[in-house]
């Protein structure tokens, strides 16, 4: 059986190992068309290891963060992977948040998370000293992680089981060829009975290359990140975030300690006018014009017009990011924050402008498109590639089936 998985970010590569270690005789290549695997979401994150708090229980986010996160930090143990389970504080700071809050709480003991626990701002200190809030909840099974570093061992440990990854190789499109695919690229065609797509940011442009309407799109947005000043970061002892807004799927700027040391605040949340654009000034006519032209985004834009330009000041603006941090840490400064970097999520809306919440795939026989993995796909990667690779073995399953009724 050949498969062919197109994206090697964190997703693709556990996927493409799903795949062999199930069928270890199996030709599984991996397609990649950056010079290396892993050079978009997978490593502009925050590199956070996410338990499930947050997660609509029975959703696929909430079932595969909270497996997933275990899985990884087995992953990460077995492979001397840099990393660390820190814990992290959700902090309320408003009567209206600690409501939220406490519904939080619930959705965390439900989606299966151990040992949360409610803190008063007595407790909460006790933990962050400089922390302020009305109340908090402790999530102790969340951590921080070098993703670069899980990247690069799933590679190599899916070339040790003899599966290949090509780079330099970008998928153009995807053409069914009898009861196979054929995918066509940069670098060639490759025949497969079986074809998983998980190509993040062109998640939508490979699916439709594959002749699948383009009802969902990716609209990408940028996640910018400041750094705390050695002098500062004392500030931060382990991961402190708001109360996230429940009409928004982000998680709002918050303090991430890394896993090599110093500590981020961030990601904001802007529109980025290139999918794979990490400073604000990179145009991709392309992008822009495909953003520009779905009806969705303008449908986003109308419900959410305040939210989005609060977001764009916040984003030109030191003092207004510096204000949203200080909710959190009030003794934090703009003198604190020095530039730091960016990542771009690949987020799926539908055409009447509402986001895609969970995680979506779209299935036909011998072909799978993951559309939308925005957080935690990273934490829940190994999660994620086991589901897609039961999927596509089940699929091939009903593929030979029909072959053998065919020839009787
Ligand atoms: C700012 C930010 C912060 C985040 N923080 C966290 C966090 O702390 N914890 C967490 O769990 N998640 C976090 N996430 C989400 C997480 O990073 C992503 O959900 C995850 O990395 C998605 O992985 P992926 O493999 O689907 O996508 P990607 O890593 O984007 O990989 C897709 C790959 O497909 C390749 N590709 C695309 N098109 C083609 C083509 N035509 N041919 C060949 N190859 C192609 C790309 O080059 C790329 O390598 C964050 C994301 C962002 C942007």
């Amino acid at each position: 059986m050949n498969v062919v998985i197109v994206g090697g970010g964190i997703v693709g590569l556990a996927t493409a190992l799903a795949v062999k270690e199930r069928q270890p005789g199996a030709r599984v290549i991996l397609l990649e068309k950056e010079p290396d695997c892993g050079r978009h979401q997978s490593t502009h994150n925050s590199g956070v290891l996410h338990a499930g708090l947050y997660y609509r229980p029975g959703s696929l986010k909430a079932k595969f963060a909270v497996e997933g996160i275990r899985r990884m930090t087995r992953f990460c143990e077995q492979h001397a992977i840099a990393h660390q389970i820190c814990g992290k504080l959700v902090v309320a700071t408003t009567p209206h948040e600690v409501v939220r809050l406490k519904a939080l709480l619930e959705r965390g003991t439900a989606n299966g998370l151990r040992g949360l626990e409610w803190l008063a701002s007595d407790a909460l200190k006790e933990i962050e000293p400089h922390a302020t809030g009305l109340a908090a909840v402790r999530v102790p099974e969340e951590g921080i992680v070098d993703y670069a570093a899980v990247c690069a061992a799933m590679a190599r440990e899916l070339s040790n089981l003899g599966g290949t990854v090509r780079t330099h190789t970008r998928v153009t499109r995807i053409l069914r060829d009898g009861n196979a695919w054929m995918v066509l690229s940069t670098a060639g065609e490759f025949r497969a009975h079986h074809v998983i797509t998980c190509a993040g940011l062109h998640s939508d442009r490979v699916a439709t290359s594959s002749g699948e309407d383009r009802e969902i799109r990716i609209v990408p947005f940028r996640g910018e990140y400041y750094k705390l000043r050695k002098s500062a970061e004392y500030l931060v002892k382990h991961l402190i975030y708001p109360v996230p807004d429940p009409t928004f799927p982000f998680l709002g700027v918050h303090f991430t300690r890394l896993i090599h040391g110093g500590v981020e605040a961030g990601p904001n949340a802007v529109l980025a006018f290139s999918r794979e654009g990490y400073t604000k000034w990179r145009i991709n006519a392309a992008d822009l014009a495909d953003s520009l032209g779905y009806k969705g985004l303008w449908g986003f834009m109308r419900k959410h017009r305040n939210m989005a330009w609060q977001e764009l000041r916040r984003s030109f603006s030191k003092k207004l990011f510096c204000r949203s941090l200080q909710k959190l840490v009030p003794a934090i400064q703009e003198s604190d924050l020095e530039e730091g970097g960016a990542g771009v999520r690949a987020q799926a809306m539908r055409s009447d402008g509402s986001l895609v919440d969970d995680f979506h795939l779209i299935e036909q026989p011998g072909i799978i498109h993951l559309l939308n993995a925005p957080s935690p796909a990273a934490t829940a990667s190994l999660a994620i590639g086991s589901h897609l690779a039961d999927r596509a073995l089940a699929n091939e399953s009903a593929r030979l089936a029909a072959c053998t009724i065919s020839k009787t």
